[in-house]
Order: structure tokens, then sequence, then C-alpha cells
């Protein structure tokens, strides 16, 4: 039988576009429908943006270090709509590579919303249906907004990278990175910002003393950060939202951003037509080589919820052409993957939390906490975190934790010495870089009391 496509990808985020240029580099006859803006998620409304703005806050910290240091800092302000539109302005130059790339491989390319017909056909919001030998899915996720009373007044990260005029009185919802993220963004461009999260602490997930920290800090630099509690309900007046929360209290902000999650972007795409299985949160199901229950169907990146992050989508979507178009049937690795969260503090993490490493064997705990050179004439108290899991019988270091300066940056190298099995011992002999705040991850000597 004879299709139009040879594979047909829907979407254009991470996931998709790295398939579809890849197939297409094949020889294959590849098409790509996206309904929004090329780049998807990560370029348009997640990853890039949030970091641009991570940048921009970071200076009102600078601004004040500078003075321990013998600068004196003019009087400074922050123009909200310069950031917005020099953002834009980025944005829009990387949509635009992404289209170029993808079209420069041989690959079409539809601005419209594709739904899935059957097992080999779909269709676009154009009207057109094309056949096709393979479907990869790669519609990523949306946030998830609780139907709480007042609902319709919050934004959420998709919103927030175009609000016309920054909020005074900034109030997040959630306890997770994007959360705690924005939290920290808003608080540094100098927002009055409060943050509830319904858990016991923020983070979940990471290495509680990691939590902490991070909590404990994020407070210190001026974030309002309440756990336990929860928005009730939300009623708009003049004066702005008044916010009631799960204790009774009120809060008026001009904002309340809702990251309190994100949902597979399955909804509407057709795929009982195909008899696609889905899980119970509305993810696609799939195997190790990101194959459905469909054998022509295929799917890669948030949509299939399994680590939510733009370089996971990339490798699942080149696994996904190796095996297809390849014939080298590949699986995509989930082991050990180093993340950053941009919070001030920053956080670097790869492999198991301290709890999640003693639940699995006997363990042991080397930490540092100390105030990094350049916080000493800067005047800040701001300390630093570092931590090594290690394994008792191995003497494998299961898990790297950072918190500070640069924790983003340094994770990196420290998930290659994992992934390469790195002991301890491997991290003793190696010689410190002298004067760092990382030479402290090869020179801790003692385990910590457990
Ligand atoms: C605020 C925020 C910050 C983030 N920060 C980071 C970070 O620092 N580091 C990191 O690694 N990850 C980060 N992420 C996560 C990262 O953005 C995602 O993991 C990544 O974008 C997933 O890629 P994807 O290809 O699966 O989906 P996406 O990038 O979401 O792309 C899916 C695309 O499909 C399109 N689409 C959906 N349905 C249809 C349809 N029916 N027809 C046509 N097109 C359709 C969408 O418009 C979208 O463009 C962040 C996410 C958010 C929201």
């Amino acid at each position: 039988m004879s299709f139009d496509y040879d594979l047909f990808v829907i979407g254009g985020g991470s996931g998709g576009v790295r398939a579809g240029r890849l197939a297409a580099g094949t020889g294959a006859k590849v098409g790509l429908a996206e309904e929004f803006r090329m780049g998807g998620t990560c370029v348009i409304r997640g990853c890039v943006p949030k970091k641009l703005m991570v940048y921009a806050s970071s200076y009102a910290e600078a601004f004040e270090d500078a003075k321990g240091y013998g600068w004196s800092v003019g009087e400074t302000s922050f123009n909200w709509g310069k950031l917005i539109a020099a953002k834009d302005v980025e944005i829009a130059r990387l949509e635009a590579i992404y289209g170029k790339n993808l079209m420069a491989a041989g690959a079409d390319m539809y601005l419209a919303r594709a739904t899935v017909v059957d097992a080999h056909t779909v269709k676009l919001s154009t009207g057109e249906t094309f056949t096709t030998k393979h479907i990869l899915i790669a519609t990523g996720g949306t946030p998830f907004v609780p139907k709480i009373e007042g609902h319709e007044y919050v934004i959420t990260s998709n919103e927030i990278f175009h609000l016309e005029e920054q909020p005074k009185r900034f109030l997040v919802v959630g306890g997770g990175y994007i959360a705690c993220e924005f939290a920290c963004i808003m608080n540094g461009l100098g927002s009055e910002v409060t943050q509830y999260y319904r858990g016991e602490q923020v983070l979940r997930g990471f290495d509680n003393e990691v939590q902490g920290f991070v909590a404990e800090e994020m407070r210190e630099k001026g974030v309002d950060l309440h756990v336990g509690t929860d928005v009730q309900s939300i009623v708009k007046t003049d004066a702005g939202l008044v916010v009631t929360n799960t204790h009774g209290k009120t809060l008026v902000v001009d904002q309340v951003l809702y990251a309190t999650g994100r949902v597979a972007n399955t909804a509407g795409l057709g795929l009982e037509n195909a008899g696609v299985t889905l899980g119970r949160k509305g993810e696609i199901v799939v195997d190790g080589y990101s194959q459905t229950n469909i054998p022509s169907i295929y799917a890669v990146g948030d949509v299939t919820d399994r680590v939510n992050l733009t370089p996971v989508a990339i490798v699942e979507g080149a696994a996904f052409v190796d095996t297809v178009f390849h014939g080298k049937p590949t699986q995509p690795d989930h082991e050990l993957i180093a993340t950053a969260v941009f919070t001030q503090p920053e956080i670097g993490t790869v492999g198991l939390g301290e709890e999640a490493a003693r639940e699995s064997e006997e363990i042991e705990v080397y930490r540092a906490i100390f105030r990094p050179m350049a916080h000493i004439l800067a005047g800040k108290s701001e300390r630093m975190l570092m931590k090594l899991i290690v394994s008792k019988t191995s003497r494998k270091v299961l898990g790297c934790h950072i918190v500070g300066h640069a924790a983003g940056e340094m994770i990196q190298l420290a998930g290659v010495a994992l992934k390469m099995g790195a002991t301890k011992e491997d991290f003793d002999r190696t010689m410190a870089i002298h004067p760092t705040a990382a030479e402290e991850l090869v020179t801790m000597k003692t385990p910590v009391a457990s």
C-alpha cells in the first residue's frame, strides 16, 4: 500500500521536530503539523523564556553584591515591557530556526492542528487529509488548573510570558519546580511574592535536605512561602484579586499564577479512532521503544508522561528514528538524568536523594554546607549545599545534589561521572580546582553520622 508520507509528526516541539528532522534526513517523506508556534513549549513558553527571565531577575542581587566589591551602583530600575519585548524577539528568532531547519531537512511543515483519523491517516484543521505509514504523536502537555471558585481569574505559565504589566502583588500556587522558579523570578524582579503549596514541603521528590535548604533560602530572599496552604476561592474586586486560603485568611494580589501540574495533550486528538491506549491521567502508554499498542503509532515527549524534560523528549525522538528508520531498535535511557532547577538559589541534582537511597541499600552521606567565597565581600549570609550519597557496598556515588550558584552548570559533569559509575574514591582522587565552590565535591572526606 502506498502512503502520502512515511512519517507524519503531530507537534512541532522538542521531540517532534528532532524526530521529523532526523527521519527526513534518512530520505523518508515526512510531514509535521504544529497548531501554535514551532519550537513547542520549551522554546515558546517554557525553558527558554523562563531562563531569560531568570537572568533578568538575578540582577537586583548582583547590583547589591557589587557594592561589597567597591562598586558604586547608581539608581537602578527595571522595565517589564522592555524585558518582554526583548524576550519576544529572541523567541521569534528561535521559532524561525526550528521551522527552517525542519524544512531544510526535507520535511513538509503544516501550521495547523492535526487529529488522528485512523492508524494510518491524519486530518488537518485546514481540511487536508494525509495517509502515512507511521504517526508520531509529540503533542506535549498543558498546564492543569483545578476548578476552584474564581479559577477563571488565574494565569498559568502559558500567560506569564505575555503579561502587559508586571504584577506588583503576585501569588504563586504550587510547589513543583515551575512554581518555585516563578516565585523566585518575580521576587527578583521586585514583585511582592506569596507562594502557597498544599503539601508539607516544596519540590517533592527531591532530597529532603535540598527541599528544606531551598525553601529556607527562598524565604530569606523575600518569598512569603506558606506550605500546608491552598486556595479556597478567588474573587475579583476593584482592589485586586481577593484570595481566601484554606486557613480562612485573605490576601489581595494583582495576579495569581497556578503551577499545579501539567497534563498530557491528548484531548480531542482522535486517538480513540485508532484505538490508542491512554493511561489514567490521559497520557499515551508506550513501550520502551515509544511504540503504542497500535503498531503504526508512536509517541514521544511529555505526552507520554515519562520524564517531562526537553532533552528527554529529544532523545526519545532520536531513538524512535533509530528504531523505525535506521532498523536499529533503540530504547531511550531514562536512568540517572541530571536536572537543574532555576530557583534562587539554583539546584543541580542527579541520582538518588538520601531518603530514596536509604530505602534500597546501606549508604554513606557526605555533606558540605558553606558560605561561598563570592558571598563574603558581598556581605551575604547565603550558604551553599553539596551532598554525595554513596553506596556502602559498591562505593558508587548514587546521588549528587548541589544548591547554590551555577549548580545547574556543575551537575551536568557530575552526571557524566555518575553515568560512568564513579565511586567515592574516584571523586577523592580527582584533583580539586582551587578556588572554586565545586572543589568541595572532591574534598568531602568524612561521612556525616547517620
Ligand atoms: C514553564 C516551563 C518551564 C520549563 N523548564 C524546563 C527546563 O528548564 N528544562 C527542561 O528540560 N524542561 C523544561 N520544561 C519542560 C519542557 O518544556 C518539556 O519537557 C518539553 O517541551 C517537551 O517537549 P515535547 O516535544 O514533548 O512537547 P512540546 O514542546 O510541548 O511540544 C508539543 C507541541 O505540540 C503542539 N500540538 C499539540 N497538539 C497539537 C495538535 N493536535 N496538532 C498540532 N500541534 C499540536 C503544541 O502546540 C506544541 O508546540 C519546562 C516546561 C514549562 C511549562
